[in-house]
């Protein structure tokens, strides 16, 4: 696609107005569009002459309805399946059954058959299963090319991927390759009724309003969700599913790159998606030597270390324990916010926490709209009086327990 203003335009200004991401300007009575536009067609459809065109690639109709079913892409890292894959299966099961069609899994590894009779227990109808030695570590090359292959094969009506490194460079790669769009860090999706398109719903401009988009003229209709916005779905017993191995010719793969080692970063191991007890820490931390105090209270609980955008941006705590709008998505059962304001792009990565606590030497703090408890004051005097008394009770527990 591509935009151009044509010797029509009168200057009047109203795309300027219009336009979300400020691309236009006026420059000799001329609108003249910069490379910060994205081809919304916000400006297009304004112009009162139509002066400002925009050339879509004419592309080959497609018949929606040769596409059907839904697909969950199966993310496994050394044959065990991420957790977002089951939130995944529990939220397409709910589309499946709005729809009428199957519900879905393209596994894509090595030595994976086990994992694929697992799927099938928590109500998946079948695996698509491409199981070959060289696809056994990630590689955003060849897993995309058998991600096209599986779609140009069983034509699925709609792919979910989960927001992870790998479904986040996945997904994109795939969409493009098969010309269908691609709605990023959904939280919410349905089906319209009488459509029958799939409703994906997410924050937009900066987590201020909730856009939903649709995918009216292509397929699949594809959606990545973040970890931990979605339930889980459960075995159910007796469920009748079935493996289909899938043929995929690993030595027509053309790769410019290739994996050598993989190392596993410490940060990586923390996994904040998976604690039940999160202690964060924001810019009321104050320095990074500070954010120590957050780890002592985490490890007194057992807890994981997370932490605002402005601590990580401050370069206090690295990106992977960053909770929020572009961070990460948690929902654990206690999540103790220590200096952390309670901005909405913070809320949106851990308001459905079960128990929020929040420290904050401000009363007005946001956060404690949205807190289960709040304490008011300086977190330098309040957490080291938190671990203490967390030790003098553990103390106590196993003096009772030796009695
Ligand atoms: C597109 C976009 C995406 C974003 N994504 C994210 C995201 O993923 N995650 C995220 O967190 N933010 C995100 N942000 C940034 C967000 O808007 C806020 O700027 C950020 O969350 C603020 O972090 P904070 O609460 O730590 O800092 P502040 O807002 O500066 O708050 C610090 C708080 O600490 C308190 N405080 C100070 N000293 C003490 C003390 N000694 N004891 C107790 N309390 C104290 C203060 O009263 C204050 O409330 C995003 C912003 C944009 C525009």
């Amino acid at each position: 696609m591509s935009i151009r203003v044509t010797d029509a335009c009168i200057g009047c200004g109203i795309c300027l107005q219009q336009c979300p991401f400020g691309a236009i300007e006026l420059k000799e009575n001329m609108a003249v569009i910069s490379d910060s536009c994205t081809l919304c067609g916000s400006c297009e459809s304004v112009c009162p002459v139509q002066a400002i065109q925009i050339e879509r690639e004419k592309q080959a109709a497609v018949n929606l309805r040769d596409y059907q079913d839904v697909w969950v892409f199966g993310e496994q890292r050394n044959g065990e399946i991420n957790s977002v894959v089951y939130e995944l299966i529990g939220e397409g099961r709910k589309l499946a059954d709005k729809l009428g069609e199957q519900l879905c899994v393209a596994l894509i590894g090595s030595q994976l058959s086990a994992a694929a009779d697992d799927l099938l227990q928590y109500g998946v109808n079948k695996v698509y299963l491409v199981d070959e030695h060289e696809l056994s570590v990630y590689n955003d090359e060849s897993y995309t090319s058998v991600m096209v292959d599986l779609i140009n094969s069983y034509q699925p009506s709609i792919i979910l991927l989960g927001a992870t490194t790998i479904g986040r460079s996945l997904g994109p790669r795939v969409a493009a390759r098969i010309k269908t769009g691609l709605t990023a860090d959904c939280t919410g999706l349905d089906i319209d009724q009488e459509t029958q398109n799939l409703l994906q719903t997410r924050p937009a401009f900066g987590g201020n309003i909730m856009a939903t988009i649709v995918c009216k003229n292509n397929r699949p209709q594809m959606a990545t969700v973040r970890p931990r916005v979605m339930n889980a779905a459960s075995p159910i017993n007796g469920f009748q599913g079935k493996v289909q191995q899938h043929d995929f010719d690993t030595s027509e793969l053309t790769m410019k790159t290739r994996v050598l080692e993989v190392i596993e970063e410490m940060t990586e191991l923390i996994k904040i998606e998976e604690a039940d007890i999160i202690v964060s820490g924001g810019r009321g931390v104050g320095t990074p030597g500070n954010f120590k105090l957050i780890a002592d209270l985490a490890q007194a609980l057992g807890g994981a270390v997370g932490a605002s955008r402005a601590a990580v941006d401050n370069g206090w705590i690295p990106y992977a324990h960053q909770v929020g709008q572009t961070g990460k998505t948690v929902g654990p059962k206690i999540y103790i916010a220590c200096g952390i304001s309670g901005a909405v792009q913070h809320l949106v990565g851990m308001k459905s926490s079960d128990v929020i606590i929040a420290i904050n030497k401000d009363p007005e703090a946001p956060i404690f709209n949205h807190a289960t408890f709040g304490l008011v004051g300086d977190l330098n005097q309040i957490i080291p009086e938190m671990i203490k008394k967390i030790k003098q009770g553990r103390i106590k527990e196993a003096a009772a327990t030796s009695e």
